[in-house]
């Protein structure tokens, strides 16, 4: 606790007289510790923080959505998933709703779940949907590796997985986005290493710090974010020592790069981003189910009102989407945002009560 008060006292010492300063954090478990800890409320008024595209989830879009619905309506496939991405609503419908239509969806709690469920259902094919950042990626790619080693021939991904650092870059180019620092994702830097995001400084000359998940470790980050912004100076302050080395976790980057290449992907709200997802390499195409048996899905489904987009770029609070709390809560989500248990605007929803910083 004494040093809790004396990080507290630190950014108020630091944040005193400056202009208004906006921090991002780009970790939905960033997002929900600095809620559940109430940081938030500690902080000085003329420092802000803002979320970004850190929940996996969130940051699928519609089409995602709409392929694995579509393979699930078809006999003999079973889709297997993590919880959160059940209730995410496509551009028509969502996996709950053809699941409670009949289709086979089944919850798993790892990739590596979904090769048992292959083997237990040999004449089922098994499409697991891949979804994640470079914290669970590698998994997946060793599900695929020991798929093979095992001769299992009927369990494929339906890849939607992504890289941080691109999606960071295409935030400081886009001139409607306002951050003058950030928060890094420690789950992320772990295997990527704190020298993946180099160019923040290097480039943008942005403050960034790469924080644990502890109050005291965001709050030394922030301290950190705050000193570099003091002395005009930018560089990857890295706040979570005990777990982030400057290359990262080197074996999970070679079994990463054994099954994926990089290849451009689609972020919800901000389009395609040169760069920044994975795509299996020609060796393990028969596990691309998108390459073993392509998919049709028919486009430009509803408009939906939802703002996860902007709220994703940190360019509104989830208070300021007018379905908030109205038509959008999290029994009844509209958006992904509200979906995921790491989405912002649940976190909002949860966490925000009384207490909303506006
Ligand atoms: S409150 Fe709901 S509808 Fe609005 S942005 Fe968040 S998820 Fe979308």
């Amino acid at each position: 606790m004494a040093d809790t008060l004396k990080l507290v006292k630190k950014i108020s010492r630091l944040a005193d007289g400056k202009r208004s300063l906006r921090f991002m954090e780009v970790c939905g478990t960033h997002t929900v510790a600095i809620f559940r800890s109430g940081i938030r409320q500690i902080l000085p008024d003329n420092v802000e923080l803002v979320s970004g595209p850190g929940c996996p989830v969130c940051v699928t879009c519609d089409e995602y959505i709409d392929k694995a619905i579509a393979y699930a309506r078809r006999k003999n496939f079973v889709i297997a998933t993590f919880g959160d991405m059940l209730k995410v609503p496509g551009s028509r419908s969502s996996l709950a709703a053809v699941s409670a239509e009949g289709a086979d969806v089944r919850i798993v709690y790892s990739p590596l779940d979904a090769i048992k469920l292959a083997e237990e259902n040999p004449h089922k094919q098994i499409i697991f949907l891949a979804v994640g950042f470079e914290t669970t990626a590698p998994t997946a790619a060793a599900t695929v590796i020991a798929a093979r080693i095992r001769g299992v021939k009927n369990l494929f991904m339906l890849s939607a997985q992504k890289l941080v650092p691109p999606a960071l870059k295409l935030l400081l180019n886009d001139a409607a986005v306002h951050v003058d620092g950030f928060l890094l994702p420690g789950h992320v830097a772990v295997v990527v290493g704190a020298k993946a995001f180099k160019f923040l400084a290097t480039d943008f000359r942005i403050p960034s710090a790469i924080g644990g998940f502890e109050a005291d470790e965001i709050l030394s980050a922030l301290v950190n974010l705050l000193e570099q912004v003091d002395s005009g100076r930018a560089t990857v302050a890295n706040e979570y020592r005990s777990v982030v080395t400057d290359d990262g976790n080197v074996a999970a980057q070679r079994v990463l790069a054994q099954v994926y290449a990089v290849a451009d992907a689609e972020w919800r709200g901000m389009g395609v981003i040169p760069a920044s997802g994975l795509r299996m390499r020609d060796e393990f195409a028969e596990f691309d189910i998108e390459r073993v048996e392509p998919i049709e899905i028919e486009r430009g489904g509803k408009k939906s009102a939802c703002r996860c987009g902007d709220v994703l770029r940190g360019l509104i609070n989830p208070t300021q989407c007018p379905l908030f709390g109205r038509a959008c809560k999290p029994l009844h989500a509209i958006g992904p945002c509200m979906v995921s248990v790491e989405g912002v605007c649940a976190a909002w929803f949860k966490y925000g009560g009384s207490n909303f910083k506006w």
